[in-house]
């Protein structure tokens, strides 16, 4: 092989399940190693076998720690994957949280679906990864620094960009040595922003690159461009709604650091006695 190959694994037709395998003269790596999240029907491809060979990955950049984009990377080590994870410093920390408790939410579904199914005589199934395999996925995380190159393989290095998104959130630079004039630089956006955020600087990327490879998640929707402000203010508006006369506010916030968000935006509203 000779010219690069890039196959998309995941967040393609969907929106989660983020995986990239990049293969080269040189072995092959994955970007991300997201779950599949959502439909009964998406879900069920995280029990699939993997469409490639664990053992045969050399190495995993890991863009961020939303499950969507790392919840299956203790799988890859359940199945032999057994090379380095190079994530930035605060999404090591995050993983460190979040796999073990996406392993914990495995276990118990499972064992709830294993109660039904045994009521009905049917079949058990067991959890696509456990604690113990999570715990084996954290020893391999090598952790660096944002704008500074990580050799990956030979000819291969990559280096993180502040994506604004989510604490440690990078889009990822990857730049391949060619046999004959400029090296090859492909950039993967991952998830970026929204725009002001309350905890990260806005995000920033390289220019010139050869190939964009970017996540579309909200691709199809308007987004309201809103300040920190004119967000408080919204926000502001719907629990004074709800408090006349007595209402209950229901706010299902689930992902890592939007209930971190909110909680901030309730706070100083707060505060500011409003
Ligand atoms: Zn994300």
């Amino acid at each position: 092989m000779t010219h690069p190959r890039l196959t998309f694994h995941g967040a393609a037709r969907s929106v989660t399940g983020s995986c990239f395998r990049l293969e080269t003269d040189h072995g092959e790596i994955l970007i991300d190693c997201g779950l599949f999240q959502g439909s009964k029907t998406e879900k069920e491809l995280n029990y699939r076998p993997f469409p490639f060979a664990p053992e045969k990955i050399a190495a995993v950049i890991l863009s961020h720690a939303h499950i969507d984009h790392a919840g299956l990377l203790p799988k890859l080590v359940k199945h032999g994957f057994s090379g380095p994870i190079h994530a930035t410093h605060a999404t090591t920390d995050l993983a460190g949280v979040m796999l073990p408790d996406s392993a914990h939410i495995q276990e118990i579904e499972v064992e709830q679906f294993n109660r039904r199914a045994a009521r009905r005589d049917r079949g058990s199934v067991t959890p696509i990864y456990t604690s113990a395999d999570a715990a084996a996925c954290l020893d391999l995380f090598r952790s660096q620094p944002y704008d500074s190159w990580c050799d990956v393989l030979p000819g291969l290095r990559a280096r993180f960009w502040n994506a604004g998104h989510l604490l440690g959130s990078a889009s990822v630079e990857v730049e391949l040595a060619q046999a004959e004039g400029d090296p090859l630089r492909i950039l993967f956006s991952a998830d970026i922003g929204p725009d002001y955020k309350l905890m990260h600087p806005d995000p920033e990327g390289p220019s010139g690159v050869d190939y964009l490879i970017c996540e579309a998640t909200y691709g199809d929707r308007d987004r309201i461009d809103a300040t920190a402000d004119r967000r408080r203010e919204l926000l502001c508006d719907e629990v004074r709604a709800a408090m006349h006369p007595h209402g209950t506010l229901l706010i299902p916030s689930f992902a890592v650091e939007r209930a971190q968000d909110l909680i901030s935006d309730l706070g100083r509203l707060i505060a500011e006695g409003d």
